[in-house]
């Protein structure tokens, strides 16, 4: 997790925003407070936030706004801070874009527990290459493979296992069947040779991400590509 992350605590009662800034510095977060709805977006615009607590009841305008605002720019993790059943139910139902909510009254404890939490999970999203939709992009133009947004070197022959086994994700091929679609002289090939190009392929998309198994080893049948 990112150490001394930024809060921004947007709490109009005082001794609230208090305890609440006493458990996240004690914590070793940094805190910084609003007491107004105004207040919290002209700081968010000037600052780098690394997540929002926010107080619906606000002395200008509410906290449903406030986020409203914010979400318009950023989808920072957003933490409510409930009174009222109604406002949970606001919170839920209407699906204002807060990552989490927590009603009053709460530990700091348990205050500090969730700020982590959903830390963790924004940083986790993060790391998640954004264009994870278009996970393998192939350039028929230039040759060109883009697996998670990143140029991969491809040779000749890995490039045109690829374009084959695309046409039809999840489908099984086989060696041959690949020899024959990608080699120009499959006779005087050997199943080995896809074998050991669908390795040296598997090396280069490791390189980009370790954890997805683009293209999955059926025993004795073949290979698939796995995308959706
Ligand atoms: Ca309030």
């Amino acid at each position: 997790m990112k150490i001394n992350a930024r809060v921004l605590l947007v709490e109009d009662e005082p001794s609230i925003a208090d305890n609440i800034k006493y458990a996240l510095n004690t914590a070793s977060f940094e805190v910084i407070a609003a007491a107004s709805g105004m207040q919290a977006l002209s700081i968010f615009k000037e600052q780098s936030i690394d997540l929002v607590i926010l107080d619906i009841g606000l002395p200008d305008i509410d906290g449903f706004e406030v986020c409203r605002q914010i979400r318009d720019v950023s989808q920072v993790p957003l933490l409510f801070l409930t009174a009222r059943s109604d406002e949970i139910d606001r919170v839920v139902g209407l699906e204002m874009g807060a990552d989490d909510y927590i009603c009053k009254p709460f530990s700091p404890r348990e205050l500090v527990a969730r700020v982590k939490t959903n830390l963790r999970r924004y940083q986790a999203q993060l790391s998640t290459p954004p264009t994870k939709n278009e996970k393998l992009l192939l350039n028929n133009e230039d040759r060109s493979v883009y697996f998670y947004g990143q140029l991969l070197k491809v040779t000749r022959y890995e490039f045109g296992i690829l374009q084959v086994m695309k046409q039809h994700p999840k489908r099984v091929y086989s060696r041959e069947e690949l020899l024959e679609k990608v080699w120009y002289e499959p006779d005087n090939s050997i199943d080995r040779v896809v074998d050991t190009h669908i390795k040296t392929l598997r090396a280069k998309l490791k390189e980009v991400d370790g954890q997805t198994e683009l293209i999955k080893t059926h025993r004795g049948i073949g290979y698939s590509l796995e995308i959706s």
